[in-house]
């Protein structure tokens, strides 16, 4: 069976003093052992997480780049992260596609680079409203994770695909369960063609879009569904509910 996985993406939200509140409160909540937890604040505060955060939680960063050193101003690599023990990276989430016009392939490069430096990469697709009224749904996140494929990415297993409609981000339009099973289920039958059985049966494949404390439950007992992706909940403590949505 795939390990439960929940991410909670900050995206850029929060303070010294908010982060530190919601860590600890992470730190004495009651979270199942069968879920891998992982938080994502802006970079400022990754640091001050990881120095925060109990064991057993890790920090994911919401982008890196994919050169090693130099004059890349504004960005950072994957060995620095690595350096301050953050383990995790999000890659191509929406908002950095659509708002910062990172590329399919882009996005590809730069998961490459994470794998190649030790980092496990949330792995984020998803079609726009537009994309899905014009039954275009599969071939958009076919294609963002095909580029991966394609940039020579063999070894997936320490990817966590995440599915985030984007019409469902931040809208508190969450897809249904049947709407994200099936794409789910597309996704995993794409890698059962492409990467293998063992990748497709392996690989964690979550969901994010206006997840809460409400709807975690009934999605989670989708069989494709294997966690969640969270970004307004996360900065409150019902973010441990969600955690605990397997439970
Ligand atoms: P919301 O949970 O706020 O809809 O955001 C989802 C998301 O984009 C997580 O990466």
């Amino acid at each position: 069976p795939r390990q439960f996985f929940v991410g909670g993406n900050f995206k850029m939200n929060g303070t010294i003093s908010t982060i530190k509140d919601i860590i600890s409160h992470l730190n004495s909540a009651q979270c199942s052992a069968d879920t891998e937890v992982v938080i994502s604040p802006p970079s400022l505060y990754l640091l001050l997480a990881r120095e925060h955060l109990r064991s057993g939680i890790e920090v994911a960063a919401q982008n890196v780049f994919d050169k090693p050193n130099g004059a890349f101003t504004g960005e950072i690599s994957v060995a620095q992260l690595k350096d301050s023990n953050i383990t995790w990276a999000i890659l191509g989430h929406s908002e950095r596609r659509v708002i910062l016009q990172e590329s399919d392939e882009f996005v590809a490069k730069k998961t490459q680079a994470a794998l190649d430096g030790g980092i496990g990469v949330v792995l984020c697709c998803g079609e726009t409203l537009e994309q899905r009224e014009a039954n275009k749904t599969m071939d958009v996140v076919l294609a963002q994770l095909s580029a991966v494929a394609k940039a020579g990415v063999k070894d997936w297993s320490k990817i966590v695909v995440a599915y985030e409609p984007v019409w469902a981000i931040g809208t508190g339009k969450v897809a249904s369960n049947e709407q994200a099973q099936e794409v789910h289920k597309a996704i995993r039958e794409w890698m059962g063609k492409e990467l293998g059985a063992e990748t497709a049966e392996k690989t964690r494949i979550i969901y994010g879009g206006s997840v809460s404390e409400k709807n975690c439950r009934e999605l989670a007992g989708e069989g494709d569904i294997d966690g969640f992706l969270v970004g307004g909940a996360s900065l409150k403590p019902a973010f441990v509910d969600i955690i605990n949505a397997k439970a």
